[in-house]
């Protein structure tokens, strides 16, 4: 037996790879595993250019749990070690300053592991004594073991080992019992390991047969191999091989409690970085409401971490799937991270090819693409507004949505009212709805006026107003009830009052007095068509708006943001003709009634206003 000195230069890098790794102890499981793996990769490729001599064999690699030793084992029947290349590798950690730099990075441990080749070393951070038990491929060689306490002091000897490969005995520690309940292992395997690229074991389940029919039937209990991984996940199959089955039970498998996906993109680039994944369309609601299912990123089929936010623009995580790229710098801060060119690289290659998926699908089969726009809409809403590029893109399939349910295109829709709603700014007013049901009388309005009414129901849809408003040349939205429909698109052209000036000053007047709460808005006499309401509330585009951003950002701006006008319709036969004549008192009640009509129209009545409306107006029919 040899006994050595780990050749640290921080004097003992245990007890500090233990205290700061901590929180992160969990992926040492990834890490040795992946170890495991790379052997085995290895060992299949010399076999494979024929550099292996005797057989390749079973290459499944095996985790075991002894309780009564208390030890979790690791087991490839990859290339092994020669006991040369056990002084080398597993005995050099090979940075200076070790102390110093775990100092700084201490809140990023998966960072620091595997960047600076400690990985294997992670298993100290469960373990209170490591062996290795190792025997190379190459002919001849004998197994050695070697043993580790967590003091740089390692023992090294020969061992007996008549397999190639190695085994990675970890004796658990007694803060670190977890690591040895099945249940654990099983979790941990699933998470990390699940598509790693070669098979492994962890004990054996049950598969029950039926053989016989009726009352013969036998039950027939086999004990076979528990293969926790898919070696062959299917982002790493070619497209033209998969069939729209495939990609379902592939989501099934990544998220087993969710829906079916609208579709998916299947990402396959390896120039100028290697990238692979599936990128999946959930079923989504009208709210962003935040998704349980998250993109996992992978490098080499390795799990590495589900918070992909650096790496997929912010709109693109409400995707689900998978995107496995070695390119992706995995093992940097975060800072590094955003200003990584190959970072940005991809994540304007995945802008790209979701913006191109829609609009392939746009143009292969509109009337799909139209229906499933309730559920896409939101999301590719929510894309414009924060990606330049994709808004870009997405201003060729970005749909708008009549009260009639018709959609049009941006484009589509500026043809359609070029002639009916431009204004005498030249401005092209598109009117809106976010309640069609309660808007009913303004909407209607509207559209007897000859222009079209859309839809904007979803939250998102003010954000989305403004950015068309901002990027879209000469095109305005105001909501149908912002303006009497006379004034929703301004012309220049104005009815003619039927009163003279000083009439309208005693109508002004009479209101100005039996109208007490304004709440910052005005009395305003306009000379509508004698079809309109008498008198009609309009809530002013630009507050209304400014109280929804406040309100959004979590702000109040009271009384103010709630203000609302109320227009006199001098042109209607109850103004023009009945309260002119009327007696001082009859005048005020007249008011009073045809102001609360029109709150109430807007659904402006609190419960109590309300009820004394319908009871004043009962009292009057008796
Ligand atoms: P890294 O994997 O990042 O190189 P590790 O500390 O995990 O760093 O491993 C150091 C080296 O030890 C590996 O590069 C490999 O050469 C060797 N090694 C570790 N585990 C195994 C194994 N199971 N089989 C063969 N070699 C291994």
């Amino acid at each position: 037996m040899a006994k050595g000195h780990i050749s640290v230069q921080a004097e003992n890098i245990f007890p500090i790879i233990k205290k700061f790794l901590y929180s992160d102890q969990e992926i040492f499981l990834r890490e040795l595993v992946s170890n495991a793996v790379d052997a085995t990769t290895k060992i299949k490729t010399l076999a494979a250019i024929g550099d292996l001599k005797g057989e390749l064999g079973d290459t499944t690699i095996n985790i075991h749990i002894d309780n009564d030793a208390k030890t979790l084992t690791i087991s490839d029947k990859g290339i092994g070690m020669t006991e040369h290349e056990v002084e080398k590798y597993l005995n050099q950690v090979a940075f200076s300053s070790a102390e110093e730099f775990l100092e700084k990075y201490k809140n990023q441990a998966s960072s620091i592991i595997g960047h600076f080749g400690l990985g294997f070393y992670s298993a100290f951070m469960v373990a209170s004594k490591v062996e290795v038990v190792t025997k190379s491929y190459q002919e001849d060689a004998p197994a050695v073991r070697w043993i580790c306490d967590g003091n740089p002091e390692y023992e090294i000897e020969a061992a007996e080992k008549s397999e190639r490969g190695t085994d990675i005995i970890l004796h658990i520690a007694d803060d670190s019992h977890d690591y040895l309940e099945k249940e654990r292992i099983e979790e941990l395997l699933h998470k990390y390991c699940k598509f790693l690229p070669v098979e492994i074991q962890f004990g054996t389940k049950t598969h029950t047969e039926y053989e016989g029919e009726g009352e013969d039937q036998k039950e027939i209990k086999t004990e076979i191999p528990n293969i926790v991984n898919n070696p062959n996940p299917l982002w790493k199959k070619r497209p033209a091989d998969l069939t729209e089955e495939d990609y379902k039970s592939f989501y099934k498998e990544l998220y087993p409690m969710s829906q079916p996906p609208l579709f998916w993109i299947h990402l396959n680039i390896d120039y100028p970085f290697n990238l692979t994944g599936v990128l999946y369309f959930p079923k989504l609601n009208n709210t962003l409401e935040i998704q349980r299912n998250k993109i996992q990123l992978y490098s080499n089929q390795v799990f590495v971490t589900d918070e992909v936010k650096d790496i997929v623009p912010e709109f693109l995580t409400l995707l689900h799937g998978v995107i496995d790229s070695p390119d992706i710098p995995l093992n940097v801060s975060r800072s590094y991270l955003q200003a990584d060119a190959n970072v940005k690289k991809i994540t304007s290659y995945i802008t790209k090819k979701v913006a191109e998926k829609f609009e392939s699908m746009f143009k292969a089969d509109r009337p799909t693409f139209e229906e499933r726009w309730n559920e896409t809409g939101v999301f590719v809403k929510y894309g414009m507004i924060s990606d330049e590029k994709f808004s870009e893109k997405a201003m060729n399939f970005a749909l708008l949505k009549d009260t009639d349910s018709k959609k049009y295109t941006i484009e589509e829709y500026k043809e359609l009212i070029k002639d009916t709603q431009k204004d005498k700014y030249d401005r092209l007013v598109s009117i809106y709805t976010t309640q069609p049901k309660d808007q009913y009388t303004y909407v209607q309005a509207a559209k007897n006026q000859g222009y079209n009414v859309l839809v904007f129901d979803t939250p998102i849809d003010n954000h989305f107003m403004q950015h068309l408003e901002y990027k879209g040349e000469k095109m305005t939205f105001v909501r149908v009830d912002s303006e009497t429909v006379d004034n929703l698109v301004q012309k220049d052209e104005k009815r003619e009052s039927v009163l003279s000036e000083t009439e309208q000053e005693s109508v002004k007047a009479i209101f100005t007095k039996s109208i007490s709460n304004l709440q910052g808005g005005s009395i305003e006499l306009k000379a509508l068509s004698p079809e309109d309401n008498p008198v009609l509330i309009t809530k002013p585009e630009f507050m209304r708006r400014m109280k929804e951003m406040q309100m959004m950002q979590g702000m109040d701006l009271g009384d103010m943001g709630d203000m609302h006008n109320v227009v006199v319709n001098t042109n209607h036969p109850l103004i023009a003709q009945k309260l002119v004549g009327m007696g001082e008192d009859q005048q005020k009640d007249m008011v009073d009634y045809l102001h609360k009509l029109a709150l109430l129209n807007q659904n402006m009545l609190n419960g109590e206003d309300l009820a004394n409306f319908v009871k004043t107006s009962l009292d009057k029919l008796k």
